[in-house]
């Protein structure tokens, strides 16, 4: 029966694989002309695709950075001025605050030059230009290579590559494979080390609505902060130094004050970090029954360090940025799950691999070469699951509990004995970090968590995986959890002498003599050798020979379907996506406005609410209703959401409008849709942006100093870019 109408099934599956709109993908910028352009100008962009992308003249991508290790970022100024979200520039803001200046809770602008703050492990890269060099990747790789060959030649190949890439003496070169390592392509790149931090709002703006309303539309959030790339006299990197001068960028984007409309184009040009749009439908349901076990340990540890951080602003100001990281991905990983769901993207995929199967039935050679790849990918995946819950289970454990990542790090310090390779610099990194995790504040908190932590994972791990060891405490104390944890955190080695001790060790035999009898040792070790003992081995065993599959597959996909336009997974590389300003029905009787406005965020204010508490100044603002050059009919927008197509590593991004004027900083995606890291829909898919005019209002508003500096900046070339036109 099914078989029957299959070829109807076939082509609705199909054309529903096709980009809804010119929503769906992340687009390389090299192809732009050539795979997109036109459609790009079908949904109203009014430049050309050499105006974003080009390496004979200055063009949109030279204002784009890649900002610290995952996030983007752009240049606003001819003062090489760069605006990113609030919560990539997190880590730094945290880090320069203390309970005496705390500039994450009170916002900072520099009010000069001299005041902007030093990052010393911040950097942006820039892309200068973009080649595929595939044919020089793939050369000499035989069919009949096995995959170890395969790899070796590709390296070799990709070493000389770089070697012979013709750049300058300040650029560098990265070359990334595309299409599941069908594909390659060679970045050359300038990356600054020098970049300082100019100002940021108060949390209270910034991360307005925190983790309640992270990854939800409507939303109000003011997600932005300021830094500025410094270089050498001659306008090139150079390390951090007061002789720096500001960078003077090739393109900065202009500032559109002047609003959108629903539908109206929008492109977000940025660095998506991961994504998996092409895997079979049962990585999918394997995403489903792996993603609770994440979420369910990062659950306990977030609720007890929020109980923590409220009780005290000291251990609020340590826990910042870590809680924030392990929160974000909890939230996402949960509307993932709901997502796939209930957009049934398995039976999606399902249908999609019938007609796949159906295509190659009807080529012979195809149906040889392929024909075995789903089976194949079905039977790894499922071989692949038990690994994948412990591996989960495990990590996110050792993620999460400073005892057993101290114990893994001890370990490592041990085996770097063994091989006599304690050079000073990789012992002193260890013993810093090691330090780092006995912060007594930190183990206090960490003896409180070990509890449900421990028994979630004991839960979790698959039947047969659970170390030995761990077994055996559990049994020697009768189950009496307490006991163990009261035993296990009594050790010497959480404690800074214990540490030291450990380390003053100049051998393998003293190093065992401190630690062999100690439980604490014992337990959390166990757990992290368990882990590379029987789980990770067999599971990158297994994911590499998905992975290998995977390529063929992709391969396989793009040969079958020659008409649909595919576009690479996201791999932390430049890509363009565009889509319009675009409201949905988010269920049935709901549905979404394309816009918020401050009006929203009044209305979310709860007083001294940890969440939803606001700076006194807006809500003056708002009752005088004083929005200046920023608002629009008498309110002040603040948010809005598009159908771009984006990732992780997309935060921070410019969202241009039709004339390549910025609009507005991409910074989240609305619940409903987050599983577009596997399956996008159109429908319900959208990116969450703060618009530029409530980033400007923000910045004009809180400190009048800096602001009327940077402020008078921004205005004076939107002027400049209008005089243009
Ligand atoms: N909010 C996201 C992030 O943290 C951005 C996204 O994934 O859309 O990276």
């Amino acid at each position: 029966m099914l078989r029957k109408c299959f070829p109807m099934v076939a082509l609705a599956v199909l054309l529903s694989c096709l980009p809804a709109r010119g929503a769906e993908g992340m687009w390389i910028p090299l192809f732009l002309k050539k795979l997109n352009e036109s459609q790009m100008q079908s949904l109203g962009m009014r430049i050309t695709a050499e105006d974003i992308y080009s390496v004979n003249h200055s063009s949109i991508k030279d204002a784009v950075v890649l900002f610290g290790g995952g996030c983007t970022g752009e240049v606003v100024s001819p003062e090489g001025l760069l605006l990113t979200n609030h919560h990539c520039g997190y880590s730094q803001i945290a880090a320069h605050s203390t309970l005496e200046d705390n500039i994450l809770e009170n916002g900072f602008y520099a009010r000069n030059r001299s005041e902007e703050r030093i990052n010393p492990s911040l950097s942006v890269t820039f892309i200068k230009r973009i080649e595929e060099v595939t044919d020089q990747a793939l050369r000499g790789v035989k069919p009949s290579m096995s995959a170890e060959k395969r790899q070796e030649k590709i390296r070799e190949n990709l070493e000389r590559i770089r070697k012979e890439a013709d750049i300058e003496p300040w650029q560098n070169v990265e070359i990334k494979s595309f299409f599941k390592d069908n594909r390659y392509f060679l970045f050359v790149r300038e990356t600054f080390n020098d970049v300082r931090l100019v100002g940021c709002p108060p949390a209270s703006v910034g991360k307005f609505g925190a983790e309640t309303d992270n990854w939800v539309w409507p939303r109000h959030t003011g997600d932005f902060s300021v830094f500025r790339i410094y270089a050498d006299r001659d306008n090139h990197p150079a390390d951090p130094s007061p002789d720096n001068v500001p960078y003077r960028p090739d393109h900065y984007l202009p500032i559109s004050l002047d609003g959108f409309s629903e539908g109206d184009f929008t492109l977000v040009f940025g660095f998506p970090g991961r994504t998996d749009e092409y895997l079979p439908g049962i990585a999918l349901e394997q995403t489903i029954v792996r993603n609770p076990i994440k979420v369910g340990l990062r659950d306990i540890a977030l609720n007890a360090w929020q109980k923590e951080m409220e009780a005290n602003d000291t251990i609020k100001l340590l826990y910042a940025n870590r809680y924030v990281s392990v929160a974000n991905a909890w939230k996402k990983w949960q509307g993932e799950s709901l997502g796939l769901e209930r957009t049934r993207a398995v039976d999606k995929k399902t249908a999609y691999e019938a007609a796949f199967a159906d295509t190659l039935a009807k080529y012979p050679a195809m149906q040889q070469a392929y024909g075995h790849l789903l089976p194949d990918l079905y039977a790894a995946y499922k071989e692949l699951l038990p690994y994948g819950m412990a591996y989960d289970a495990t990590s996110e454990y050792n993620y999460l509990s400073d005892a057993c990542a101290l114990m893994g790090l001890l370990g490592r310090y041990r085996s770097l004995l063994g091989k006599q390779q304690a050079d000073s610099a990789r012992t002193e990194a260890l013993r810093q970090q090691a330090l780092e995790r006995v912060d007594p504040r930190r183990i206090t908190i960490d003896s409180k968590v070990f509890i449900p932590l421990t028994e979630f994972y004991c839960d979790k791990m698959p039947s047969g995986f659970l170390p030995q060891e761990v077994d055996a405490a559990l049994e020697g104390f009768h189950g009496d959890m307490e006991a163990l944890a009261d035993s296990l955190y009594a050790s010497p080695l959480l404690s800074r002498d214990g540490i030291e001790g450990i380390f003053a060790a100049k051998d393998t035999t003293a190093f065992d003599l401190l630690t062999r009898n100690d439980p604490t040792y014992v337990f959390f070790r166990s757990v992290v050798e368990n882990y590379n003992r029987m789980v990770a081995p067999r599971y990158s065993e297994v994911s590499g020979r998905i992975d290998l599959l995977m390529k063929d597959y992709m391969k396989a996909q793009m040969e079958a379907f020659p008409d649909r336009a595919f576009f690479p997974d996201a791999n932390m590389t430049l890509r363009a996506s565009y889509g319009q300003v675009r409201g949905m029905q988010a269920r049935d009787g709901l549905a979404y406005l394309p816009q918020t406005f401050l009006d929203g965020v009044i209305e979310k204010y709860v007083p001294g609410d940890r969440e939803f508490d606001l700076p006194e100044k807006l809500i003056d603002l708002y009752r005088k209703k004083d929005y200046g050059p920023y608002g629009e009919n008498g309110r002040m927008p603040v948010c809005f959401i598009a159908t771009n197509h984006t990732s992780g590593g997309n935060s921070g991004s410019p969202v241009i409008n039709a004339d390549g004027e910025l609009i507005g900083l991409n910074f989240d995606r609305a619940w409903d849709g987050v599983m577009s890291d596997m399956q996008y829909d159109a429908e319900i898919c959208r990116n969450i942006s703060v618009d530029i005019r409530y980033v400007l209002f923000i910045i004009d508003n809180d400190i009048p100093h800096l602001c009327l500096a940077v402020v008078t900046f921004m205005l004076s070339c939107i002027l400049i870019t209008r005089m243009n036109l």
